[in-house]
């Protein structure tokens, strides 16, 4: 079954813009029947990067099938491109997506609502203000949210004051105006969670594009990592990158080093690591909480003691409860990482899955597919690509299929890798909300 897709190959699906749509198959034995009807009714918790490509996949591949998607918000807005945003040369509003294509195009039921329960056994999601929706099969994709109880000092109330950034919109907005707002000479304190978490690069890319940020606007300032982790995604050619183009503006204190928060005085603006002996104080701190399923999952009884959704992982359908299935960044799938990117393969696939299992077919196992890139400067750009498959009940990477950039490249390549990063992003954007 296993496609091997080279990494010369996906760098040129990449350049092409073809790279988020195109490796995912769009055609199969799953896919829609001339005249067929199947009477069933899919809702889809959750409109983020897997849930609002599994809701449009379904209607793709069984255009009959009923399909409701529900999402509290009218527009979404990607936490990807984020740290571009705090970067300075990114606008946040072409990080939102509305969901008129999913309605209007695609036939998707769209209940801005938000799901407060789920009844596996009588199969029916309670929602705040639509009342109960029964399904035949439920697709949940809540992404994440915050263990505040494994964090000493700070609480969802003080967001606004050390905020995450770890959600799109708002919280994004929090962050670049306390940047804006500091005074030349300071520091900026970014503290990346401990394993496992959303976008295992985003800390380290933040810290890179924040730097160059300040590198143009308030050079004597200074980027501080403190870090519960010795080693992180692609860190060489992070730490590469941050050298050549920041020198010793950015400095990381990992774990073993005495870098894990431990402590936060909100008040004063400070961490405490090395059982508290030591105060870092930060103009502007960045603490990103430890994380786990999002709270539907956790209230539903999807996850298991890790906080997680353990899940088939052929199927993606929960361990606990038959016809629920959970994907995305709430959902325990081998090694592909949490990412947007692995969200939207995991929603096609889902949705190939359902189709089949309702025409009574068997099911797809079909290889699914993550890239990341992460901008150290608008011009320098670095990748990890991977390819995954389905081996013996697990999720594992396909031998020689993927890979990282290299560390020898010279600067023509960092600058066309950085190019394809927009491209990546219009592509896979368009493939969920388009
Ligand atoms: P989400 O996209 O978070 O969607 C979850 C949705 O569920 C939300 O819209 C939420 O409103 C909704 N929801 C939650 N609870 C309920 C409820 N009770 N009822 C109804 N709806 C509910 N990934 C990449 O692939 N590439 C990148 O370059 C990249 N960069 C990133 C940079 C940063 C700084 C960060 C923080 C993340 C980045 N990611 C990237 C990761 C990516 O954002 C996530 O992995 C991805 O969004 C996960 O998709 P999801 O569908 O699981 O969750």
């Amino acid at each position: 079954m296993s496609a091997k897709i080279t990494r010369r190959h996906f760098l040129q699906l990449s350049a092409t813009g073809l790279g988020a749509a195109a490796i995912a198959p769009l055609a199969g034995p799953w896919t829609a029947r001339a005249g067929e009807r199947l009477d069933a009714r899919i809702v889809v918790v959750g409109g983020g990067s897997g849930g609002a490509t599994a809701a449009k996949y379904l209607k793709h591949y069984a255009p009959g099938v009923r399909v409701t998607l529900v999402e509290p918000q009218e527009r979404y807005y990607t936490c990807y491109a984020g740290n571009w945003y705090l970067g300075g040369f990114r606008e946040l509003e072409s990080l939102g997506h509305g969901y008129g294509n999913l309605r209007d195009r695609h036939g998707v039921e769209i209940i801005h609502d938000r799901a407060t329960a789920i009844d596996p056994t009588g199969k029916a999601v309670e929602t705040r203000e639509n009342g109960s929706l029964t399904y035949d099969r439920l697709i949940v994709a809540p992404g994440i949210e915050f263990a505040w109880d494994r964090v000493e000092g700070m609480g969802p109330e003080d967001t606004e004051t050390i905020p995450h950034a770890w959600e799109g919109g708002r919280p994004f907005e929090i962050l670049r105006h306390q940047l804006k707002d500091l005074e030349d000479g300071g520091t900026v304190i970014v503290c990346p969670p401990d394993e496992p978490y959303r976008c295992p690069p985003g800390p380290y890319e933040r810290m890179a594009l924040i730097a160059y940020y300040l590198q143009q606007e308030k050079p004597r300032s200074k980027v501080l990592g403190l870090d519960p982790k010795d080693t992180f995604s692609k860190q060489s050619l992070f730490q590469q990158g941050w050298e050549a183009l920041y020198g010793d503006m950015i400095e990381w204190i990992p774990g073993s080093e005495g870098g894990a928060p431990e402590r936060i005085s909100v008040t004063d603006r400070k961490i405490f690591t090395d059982g508290g002996t030591q105060a870092h104080p930060g103009d502007v701190i960045n603490f990103i909480p430890p994380q786990r399923a999002g709270a539907i999952a956790q209230q539903a009884d999807l996850t298991d003691d890790s906080g997680w959704c353990p899940v088939n992982q052929k199927t993606f359908e929960s361990d606990r409860y038959s016809d629920v299935y959970v994907i995305g960044d709430a959902a325990v799938a081998g090694a592909m990482p949490k990412s947007g990117h692995a969200a939207n393969n995991q929603g096609k696939l889902v949705a190939a899955t359902i189709a089949s299992d309702l025409r009574g077919e068997s099911l797809p196992d079909f290889p699914t597919v993550n890239t990341c890139y992460s901008l150290v400067a608008p011009d320098w750009g670095i990748t990890v690509a991977g390819v995954y498959e389905h081996q013996e009940g697990d999720i594992v990477g396909v031998d020689g299929a993927g890979g990282l950039s290299p560390l020898d490249a010279d600067r023509d390549q960092r600058e066309l890798e950085a190019m394809y990063a927009p491209g990546w992003y219009e592509s896979i954007t368009d493939d969920i909300f388009g």
